[in-house]
């Protein structure tokens, strides 16, 4: 592999940090815009990945509250809508609990009722399908609007979150690119494209991996890789910057093989910078213990 792993965390969830951890030393020094306590405050409780999916504890020291707050509003919020039906299902707890899911079509939600999981579906819709061959249910369900960039930057600021100070310290233009609502680094267009795949059997973690470029290859690759893997989805997209990447030329990146068992491999490119209305994800489960047809059958009808 030309790539070497530089970072990684994996959250079990419900998060299975016991205490507050941080992921950078203590002295107070915002990573995104390089001011300190003298020039900023630092009262927020700024999670290096965002509380809603599940992160309750692992916290840094290295984000100021006006980077927090920019953040949050512009990029994560849109990550929180792209996730909100999974969380839901899965029953994974953000800062309030679990999270009801309402599609804006009210065709499909997801509601906890003391503490019971109940889900809608309006049984002319095509949200569900059942497989009794495989003994699988696969849920197409249609997300509320999202703006994919900002999906893609709040992707970026996670990852951000992860380098090593001093190489965040070099790199001035992904620190440009994430504090403004830019576009572009050094008059080029961002390659937003991700690589996007489904892990067998990973629900409810979180892992996020970092590795840097080890050899140089002939072909152009970036210099910085992350890989998001939230439930059974990953996201492998490179860090952008002009300070290490030669963006002259096309880069190219390849599936780091960190997972045996991949399939459903796309490429997603997140630049639009409109709502996306009309956009649909797989989620898969395998029916646990459920094998005959008369169990499924019984399945079937508690959705009505
Ligand atoms: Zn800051």
């Amino acid at each position: 592999m030309d790539y070497k792993l530089i970072n990684k965390v994996e959250i079990i969830l419900p998060c299975s940090l016991e205490n507050d951890e941080y992921v950078d030393p203590e002295n107070k020094y915002c990573r995104f815009c390089k001011k300190n306590e003298q020039s900023t405050t630092f009262n927020n409780r700024s999670h290096a990945i965002p509380e809603f999916l599940g992160n309750l504890s692992l916290l840094m020291h290295t984000e100021c509250d006006q980077c927090n707050s920019f953040f949050s509003k512009n990029y994560d919020t849109h990550l929180s809508v792209y996730t909100a039906f999974e969380r839901s299902i899965l029953g994974i707890k953000g800062k309030n609990g679990i999270p009801n899911f309402q599609h804006d079509s009210l065709l499909i939600n997801v509601k906890y009722i003391e503490n019971k999981q109940q889900i809608g579906i309006d049984p002319k819709s095509n949200f569900l399908k059942i497989n009794m061959e495989k003994s699988t249910f696969t849920f197409n369900f249609p997300k509320n609007p999202f703006i994919p960039y900002s999906v893609y930057k709040s992707f970026i600021r996670m990852s951000f979150a992860f380098l090593p100070i001093e190489i965040c310290n070099k790199l001035e233009s992904t620190r440009l690119f994430l504090r403004t609502k830019n576009k572009i680094i050094e008059g080029s267009e961002v390659n937003t494209t991700v690589l996007k795949y489904t892990v067998k059997d990973h629900f409810k973690k979180l892992k996020l991996f970092i590795f840097q470029k080890a050899q140089e290859s002939k072909v152009n690759r970036p210099e910085f890789i992350s890989l998001f893997v939230y439930n059974d989805k990953a996201y492998q997209f490179h860090i952008p910057n002009k300070e290490m990447d030669n963006n002259t030329e096309k880069l190219q990146m390849n599936i780091i093989p960190v997972f045996e068992n991949v399939y459903d491999i796309e490429t997603f490119n997140f630049n639009k910078t409109e709502l996306e209305r009309n956009h649909t994800e797989k989620l898969t489960f395998q029916f646990a213990g459920i094998d005959s047809r008369d169990k499924s059958e019984n399945f079937l009808r508690s959705l009505e």
